[in-house]
């Protein structure tokens, strides 16, 4: 069986390796002369021209992404040399916030909260009720809720110093805006999944080596393709339910036919080909599908990379004050990283604005949080379509979109928010179809 995967991003690399353990011939055509897609490395250099290996955004990984993990082991990614495992912290430079120990669930939660810095006992008290609250009735809320009615009963500190950053972070949604049902779902994968679950897995490697160019090694020793710089145009239907991607006309020559398409590209433009199918007869699901993935709506993500010789952190991340003129929400060490010393990775999740003036405010709150008036600007990468916008009762497209032709990818109908792990999940899901 021949099978043709368009994109190769996270969910497109692991759906490829699902279909060649299936025992089927995968071809992946991919747009860019990388792999990756969003979570991807990018080239960059320092203030005196010292080459720098950059991502397109500074990405977390939680220890409940057991099918992430999973796959960075098949393809032979070290995954303790990988990723650097720390407890779940959201510390504030000045010593301020939330560390958990490393105990099993509840009892890290529990003490994580009970020894939180700078939340008075009204704060604590209220956040262990509303969480028991939920656990009570099974992490589940009606759809339309949103987390900030979901919170409404904790105090306005935990609302700023705890919530918001979370939801922002997971969901990459504000919270007045984003799906109490989806964060809920979160927070029972990661808090209740098992010891080590809520642990933080920080990136020591560039994304890319991170897993989808190891996955792309790993597909080309079975047997698969990998064709980068190979953007597909549309799709045409063949007699028999087979397809033929057509190239763009910067590609080679034409790949042939098909048994079956995994779309793994994102979903403005997975909606375009299906778009582009809606006319031909036998084919009517196509305008339905396309109609539900092109109503969603995105949110951008900001990463912000400065420089100072010198320039290090108490702690790998740490969570930053943010308010409109000083828009980061997370800081990271890259020094504490990858070894890139002086490297900071500035994170403006839900970001909104002009590039110049996010990268010029968030100087300023480096100099006013951190203490760090010297930092140099390296590169400032705003991804406008980071995420789809994770809004209570959003309906997402489903994985089967005609006879031959399925979707995966973060915005898939699934359980996650837009994430590495929810990409990988439904990439592996998809390969079942076929
Ligand atoms: C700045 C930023 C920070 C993030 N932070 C986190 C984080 O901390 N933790 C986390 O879990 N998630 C994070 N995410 C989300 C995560 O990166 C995405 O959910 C995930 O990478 C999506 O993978 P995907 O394979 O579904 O889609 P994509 O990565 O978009 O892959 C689609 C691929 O298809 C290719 N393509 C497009 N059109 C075509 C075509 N016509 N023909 C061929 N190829 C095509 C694209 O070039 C791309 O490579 C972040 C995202 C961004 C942008």
């Amino acid at each position: 069986m021949k099978v043709a995967v368009i994109g190769a991003g996270w969910a497109g690399m692991a759906a490829a390796i699902a279909h060649v353990q299936a025992g089927r011939l995968v071809t992946v055509f991919e747009a860019a002369r990388t792999v990756g897609g969003r979570a991807r490395a990018v080239p960059g250099a320092l203030p005196d021209g010292t080459p720098a290996t950059l991502d397109n955004g500074q990405h977390i990984l939680i220890g409940a992404y057991a099918e992430s993990l999973r796959l960075m082991r098949l393809v032979g990614v070290d995954i303790d040399t990988a990723l650097l495992r720390l407890p779940l912290t959201l510390q504030f430079p000045d010593g301020q916030g939330l560390q958990l120990p490393d105990l099993p669930p509840p009892l890290d939660a529990l003490l994580g909260i009970a020894r939180a810095k700078g939340w008075g006992w009204r704060d604590k008290l209220a956040l262990l009720r509303t969480a028991t609250a939920w656990q009570l009735r099974g992490f589940r809320c009606a759809p339309a809720t949103s987390v900030a009615a979901l919170c409404a009963p904790l105090t306005p500190r935990l609302m700023t110093e705890f919530i918001d950053p979370l939801c922002v972070s997971a969901l990459n949604t504000p919270a007045n805006q984003a799906s109490g049902q989806v964060f809920l779902r979160v927070l029972q994968d990661s808090l209740f999944s098992g010891r080590g679950g809520s642990n933080l897995l920080l990136p020591r490697a560039d994304l890319g080596a991170l897993f989808p160019e190891a996955a792309a090694r790993w597909l080309q020793q079975q047997g698969g393709q990998v064709l980068t710089g190979q953007r597909i145009q549309r799709l045409q239907p063949l007699p028999g339910g087979r397809w033929q991607p057509v190239v763009a006309a910067n590609g080679t020559e034409e790949p042939g036919a098909f048994d079956h398409v995994t779309l793994a590209c994102p979903s403005w433009e997975a909606s375009r080909l299906v778009e582009g199918l809606a006319g031909t007869a036998g084919l009517a699901g196509a305008a339905r599908w396309s109609a539900t993935t092109s109503a969603l709506r995105f949110e951008a993500i900001t990463t912000v990379y400065a420089h100072a010789l010198g320039a290090h952190l108490p702690l790998p991340m740490l969570a930053l004050r943010n308010t409109a003129a000083h828009p980061a929400q997370f800081v990271f060490d890259r020094g504490q990283l990858d070894g890139q010393h002086g490297l900071l990775a500035f994170v403006v999740s839900a970001s909104d604005g002009d590039r110049a003036l996010i990268e010029q405010q968030v100087l300023q709150q480096a100099a006013a949080q951190l203490g760090l008036p010297g930092l140099q600007p390296v590169q400032t990468v705003v991804e406008k379509r980071a995420t789809f916008a994770c809004t209570p009762g959003l309906q997402r497209p489903g994985m089967q979109v005609l006879p031959g032709l399925a979707a995966c990818g973060d915005y898939v109908d699934g359980p996650y928010p837009a994430t590495l792990e929810g990409a990988v999940l439904s990439g592996t899901a998809v390969a079942a179809l076929a």
